[in-house]
């Protein structure tokens, strides 16, 4: 027989391959894939066969069609899932003699079919016609472009019918009759036919694509009508949802009347703009902002004063007189519902309580807090807002401080009253003092809310660092509640125990991960800081528990217990002396006085130096105007009475003094230095040493009197801190060392005086 070869043969669903095409399908069941295989080991062709069933998975011989098309493998791209996709050439048809399955997979002998051509008329004028019809199918775009290219330039009737049939949309079993017909002239006519049907198809489906198309117009014209009604609305100001949404809340929030006219005209206003304007955005945000703030939203306050009472112990170690003021003013509070309570002002260095304790009274209220720092406000709107015809405007920090707190009666913390300054922009003292009146407050109006809102019932607490700078009717409408600052004592007691748990839990460190003894706490207070509060010192001890994290998190450590000894590992070297920044010998022309500075009391040397020269006196250092005043009275009382500490009259003439404090100390009170300069300048013309173990601290007159001065608490305490043993202090200040701690009142000998002559024989040697 001729043409007989042996391929492996390959069962292809749902589709036929024709030769002179080529065509890509995906293999994956385990006969397929072997024959393939088969076929790439041999000369990469196949039969492939078109199965009848096309959704049967298990095949046997009698599946399949029996002709074919022989293929050359063009290309295997692998996919995942043990699937493979080939692309194939269609080289000429044939059909199976015998299919029989073998290593897996089927093989086939099969033989050629050669075209049989007849009536050569009757072929050449179906060829004509099925290319005729081509042009009708031509102006619809039924086929790719290069297909009928193709198919144009083709001469061969058979070659024509194949790659016709390959991109007909016929069904399977209409290609397979395509692909077995023997004759031409029957292939063709065929063809013609079923070109026919294609042309007549793709004539319905222009109709049914128009008819459609219609549809969709119709669709878009009545989205378009809408929207133009919607427009329509929104101009008429009866604009949908957001609009009836937003005024039912205006209208369910319960805000005062006319609160909520002035809430439902902007809406108005705002449902009448486009959505996308400035402006609507402008009224949007103003309407949220009047339903965020609280109109009669209010917190219950803690029934019990006794409740109170304990929580403000429990957040705060000693400052005993402190909690007794503030529970009086809760008592009160409790019965007078507040309306004229003063506003307590918590004055004193950083660190010493101040913001814990206003949190604290919050806390033992029962109420929302808020704080709201004032340092560095110039400019009024931060505290009345801006109008909100300004873009980006915004309220005020009260009334944001307000939204913050969502209930009409928080503790309102104003943060360092004492920074307050005022320039071109306004007076913001002024407004801040409209803010506390209680006559004024019931009607605050902030100038973005437009409306008053009541801070009647707000608790405003305020802190400051000191009280000179503080706007006097400001000052006039306080109650000043002074924190002095802590002995070491009650320092140690404090980080024992409040800061050293809460740092402990801060940093993640188990009880029995960590402990600190009260050794190491000393050694912190004295050796790495240097204040009244304990701020810093909170701050070493988050840094020794940090320390103490990596430490056992590198797994050097099961447990880290800080003591004095191991300290300075952990956190280097020791910062401070206990006895530095005091005179550290007996010395001629210096001693050691007290001052009271905006962060606590501290220690300074005053230097005289008294050098040849024509009477001139030289001021040098950080000195107020107050202070040189208080040198000048020192120098005159020393030149008037010199005789009496043995020295000529005539050396004033010929010797310039210089009097020199040191920078770091900038004394609020400068007068207080006056009797510590009389006595250095004394000293350096007498030539006669100070005792380094004295401190002093008075105003001193022209006739030698010694003035009372402030702050003598700090001032204790600063040179408590430092181990001064002796205090001069002016006899008129004895009534104040009443306040001063027990620890520091056993340690110190004060010396009070009322003259500073008593002084000099106190604190120079040999006078
Ligand atoms: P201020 O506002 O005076 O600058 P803070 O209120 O911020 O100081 O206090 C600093 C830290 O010291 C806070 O963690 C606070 O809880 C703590 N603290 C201050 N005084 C005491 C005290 N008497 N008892 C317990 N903790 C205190």
């Amino acid at each position: 027989m001729a043409n007989l070869h042996e391929f492996p043969l390959l069962a292809l669903r749902g589709r036929v391959v024709f030769p002179n095409t080529t065509m890509s399908f995906d293999v994956g069941r385990l006969v397929s894939l072997t024959a393939v295989k088969l076929a790439s080991e041999k000369d990469s062709r196949l039969l492939v066969c078109t199965q009848k069933a096309q959704d049967k998975e298990d095949i046997d011989e009698n599946d399949l069609y029996e002709t074919g098309t022989v293929v050359k493998i063009r290309q295997i791209t692998r996919l995942p899932g043990n699937t493979i996709r080939i692309s194939v050439e269609g080289l000429y048809r044939a059909r199976a003699k015998q299919i029989f399955k073998e290593k897996e997979s089927f093989i086939c002998v099969a033989e050629e079919i050669m075209p049989v051509h007849g009536d050569v008329a009757l072929e050449e004028a179906y060829f004509r016609t099925a290319k005729e019809i081509l042009k009708d199918v031509t102006s619809d775009n039924r086929f790719a472009k290069e297909t009928l290219n193709a198919l144009e330039r083709c001469t061969d009737p058979d070659e024509f019918v194949n790659i016709a049939a390959n991109y007909m949309q016929i069904r399977v079993d209409q290609k397979q009759e395509l692909l077995e017909c023997e004759r031409t002239a029957d292939r063709l006519k065929l063809c013609d036919r079923y070109l026919n049907y294609e042309l007549e198809i793709s004539r319905l489906e222009r109709k049914i694509g128009a008819v459609v198309r219609q549809n969709i117009e119709k669709n878009q014209k009545e989205y378009y009508l809408r929207e133009q009604l919607r427009a329509i609305h929104s101009e008429l100001g009866d604009d949908g949802e957001e609009k009836d949404e937003l005024e039912q809340k205006i209208k369910e929030k319960g805000l005062p009347p006319e609160v909520e006219e002035k809430a439902l005209k902007e809406l108005s206003r705002m449902s009448r703009m486009q959505s996308s304007s400035p402006e609507y955005n402008v009224l949007r945000l103003y309407i949220d902002w009047i339903l965020d703030l609280p109109w009669k939203e209010q917190t219950a306050d803690t029934e019990l004063l006794s409740d109170a009472v304990k929580i403000l112990n429990e957040d705060h170690y000693g400052l005993e007189k402190i909690k007794e003021r503030i529970t009086e003013y809760l008592a009160v509070l409790k019965r007078t519902d507040g309306a004229n309570a003063p506003i307590l002002c918590f004055v004193g260095p950083p660190g010493v309580g101040k913001t814990s304790i206003a949190s604290s009274i919050a806390r033992s209220l029962g109420r929302k807090f808020v704080r709201m720092s004032l340092g560095g406000v110039k400019d009024e709107a931060e505290i009345r807002g801006h109008r909100k015809t300004y873009v980006g405007s915004m309220p005020g920090r009260i009334i944001t401080g307000m939204k913050k707190a969502g209930s009409v009666n928080p503790v309102f913390l104003l943060d360092e009253v004492d920074k307050i300054s005022s320039d071109l922009r306004g007076d913001p003292a002024g407004a801040l003092l409209e803010v506390l009146d209680p006559a004024q407050n019931g009607t605050f109006v902030d100038r973005y809310i437009e409306v008053p809102y009541d801070l009647s019932k707000v608790l405003f607490v305020t802190t400051a660092n000191t009280l000179d700078t503080i706007p006097a009717p400001l000052l006039d409408r306080m109650e000043i509640i002074e924190l002095g600052g802590y002995t070491s004592e009650e320092k140690k007691e404090i980080a024992k125990r409040y800061l050293v748990p809460k740092k402990q839990a801060a940093n993640g460190l188990k009880k029995e991960e960590f402990s600190i003894t009260a050794g190491a706490i000393d050694a912190l207070i004295d050796g790495y800081t240097l204040e009244a509060g304990v701020r810093n010192l909170e701050r070493m001890i988050d840094t020794v528990c940090r320390k103490a994290a990596v430490k056992l998190s590198d797994g050097n450590a099961e447990k880290v217990c800080v003591t004095a000894k191991n300290l300075a590992d952990l956190i280097g070297a020791k910062r401070y002396e206990r006895d530095g920044g005091a005179l550290t010998g007996d010395e001629v022309g210096a001693a050691t006085g007290l001052a009271w500075t905006a962060v606590g009391g501290t220690t300074l040397t005053i230097e005289v130096s008294a050098m040849h020269g024509k009477g001139d006196i030289l001021l040098t250092g950080k000195l107020g105007d107050v202070m040189k005043e208080s040198a000048r009275a020192a120098i005159s009382y020393i030149r008037s009475n010199s005789e009496s500490y043995g020295i000529d009259v005539s050396v004033f003439e010929s010797t310039d003094i210089h009097i020199h404090v040191p920078e770091g100390a900038t004394p609020k009170d400068g007068p207080s230095a006056g009797i510590t300069m009389a006595t250095a300048i004394l000293s350096a013309f007498t030539k006669k040493p100070v005792k380094k173990s004295v401190a002093m601290t008075g105003e001193i007159t022209l006739r030698g009197k010694v003035l009372p001065i402030g702050g003598l608490k700090e001032k204790a305490l600063a040179a408590y801190r430092k181990g001064i043993h002796d205090i001069i202090i002016p006899a008129d200040n004895q009534k104040d060392l009443e306040e001063i701690p027990e620890a520091v009142r056993g340690s110190i000998n004060f010396i009070p005086v009322t003259e500073v002559d008593t002084v000099f024989k106190s604190a120079i040697i040999g006078i």
